[in-house]
């Protein structure tokens, strides 16, 4: 491939990106104010006019913030890559720290800082203005700094020394490099995983056991009838900063735990908290979070095949604003992780679409071990306290959703049980 080529591409590539994801959240947005007018009618019962209307105003002031960010990202990839700045910062950090890890690591520092600060008016509207308008941020600006300090101290702890790993391995071990990353970056992912729940996540939030004796039996009764062991039952105090309601599973094997925003306790019943959770449980059922895991660990397995390949390539640099040499190693790394997700946008929908299948699946295991009719309940006061849309534009949803759109879902959870018999202790 020649440079220009390259270049061409990249540029080709990152404006698809942009204008594919403008071109959808504007129909997102024109969608959901088509439909503001009237709740649908599968949730006229339960969706007063006021509460879809704000789900309405709310999807639309989100839609406003990402059109400003997607421009703003685009604008800053295109200036550190072809706009020269990468090569510039790269080669005053080489005229201060040399050529070694010193100037890798300060490289990776000074883009992370850049992007920080880029993405700094975004973080600060979205918390203290858009999700403070709708009445559910309850971040304190004291909270705030705090959660930037540690998630800084944390990424620097953590980072550090995987970074300096990684680049050492890229520099010693010859051609096969590649092997020896993709082997520690898959410990340090699952050493995160088995650390997370213990030792990072009590660093943001205080966790305490379920207290309430009546869920608690309740849960303990799901669970087993479902066969599941778990090592504790957690409630969150998500209530700190926002008033958005989820609850999830977390740690591996024995240290299992499960975890619930309070914020979700307050505002859903027993039943269709047990609902949700059998939910959740169906993730587990499925080995959901191991399938993603051994698909992330074959992704990131080629991905850096792909980097080895690419790292030796001087279009690689050159088409991409760079002069040959410049940052060394930890060029080709950060480069690389910075142009891929452009490259990579085209697949976003794939990953969308088998966490949608999840969705359906868990749902489906949710039903055959609880309540359908709870399940619905607790799903639409979850679209309504979190003002999530019911209308969402159909391409939009196909393209980013994780989730399925709350009609689709619900249909499919209603076809589910009407096709299997009641769950075991329910008349009909
Ligand atoms: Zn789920």
């Amino acid at each position: 491939m020649t440079t220009t080529l390259f270049g061409q591409l990249f540029l080709l590539f990152l404006l698809l990106s942009i204008s594919t994801r403008l071109w959808l959240t504007v129909r997102h947005a024109r969608h959901v104010g088509a439909h503001r007018d009237q709740v649908p009618p599968a949730f006229a019962e339960h969706i007063s006019l006021t509460d879809h209307q704000k789900a309405a105003d709310y999807t639309r002031a989100k839609c406003s913030l990402a059109i400003w960010e997607t421009l703003a990202d685009g604008i800053f990839l295109l200036a550190l890559t072809l706009g020269g700045v990468l090569n510039a910062i790269a080669i005053t950090l080489q005229s201060v720290f040399g050529t070694g890890y010193l100037c890798g690591l300060a490289l990776f520092a000074a883009s992370g800082l850049i992007s920080a600060i880029m993405s700094l008016p975004f973080s600060l509207y979205r918390t203290f203005v858009l999700e403070a308008r709708f009445g559910f941020n309850q971040m304190t600006w004291r909270l705030w700094f705090a959660d930037g300090v540690k998630g800084l101290a944390l990424a620097i702890a953590l980072g550090t020394p995987l970074l300096l790993c990684a680049l050492w391995l890229m520099d010693a071990m010859g051609e096969h490099w590649w092997l020896y990353v993709w082997t520690v970056w898959l410990c340090f992912n699952l050493l995160m995983l088995a650390i997370y729940p213990s030792f990072i996540a009590p660093l943001f939030n205080k966790f305490t056991p379920l207290e309430d004796a009546a869920l608690k039996e309740r849960i303990t009764t799901l669970l087993s009838r479902c066969g599941f062991a778990s090592s504790g039952l957690f409630v969150m105090d998500g209530s700190r900063r926002s008033a958005h309601g989820n609850a999830y599973f977390t740690g591996m094997g024995k240290a299992k735990r499960i975890v619930f925003f309070d914020t979700l306790l307050k505002h859903l019943q027993g039943p269709e908290i047990e609902a949700v959770l059998a939910h959740e449980l169906g993730h587990f059922h499925f080995r959901h979070v191991t399938k993603r895991i051994v698909v992330m660990a074959f992704v990131s397995l080629v991905l850096l095949r792909v980097l080895a390949w690419l790292m030796t390539q001087d279009w690689f640099y050159l088409g991409l604003g760079l002069q040959l040499g410049a940052g060394g190693t930890a060029m080709a790394l950060l480069l690389f992780s910075l142009v891929l997700p452009v490259f990579l946008f085209p697949v976003a929908p794939l990953f969308a679409a088998l966490s949608r299948r999840d969705e359906f699946q868990a749902d489906a295991f949710a039903v055959t071990h609880a309540s359908a009719a709870d399940l619905t309940r607790a799903l639409v006061k979850l679209y309504r306290d979190n003002a999530a849309t019911l209308t969402p534009d159909p391409l939009y949803s196909l393209f980013h959703d994780s989730h399925p759109p709350a009609s689709v879902r619900i249909g499919r959870i209603a076809q589910t049980a009407n096709g299997q018999p009641l769950p075991a202790g329910q008349s009909a």
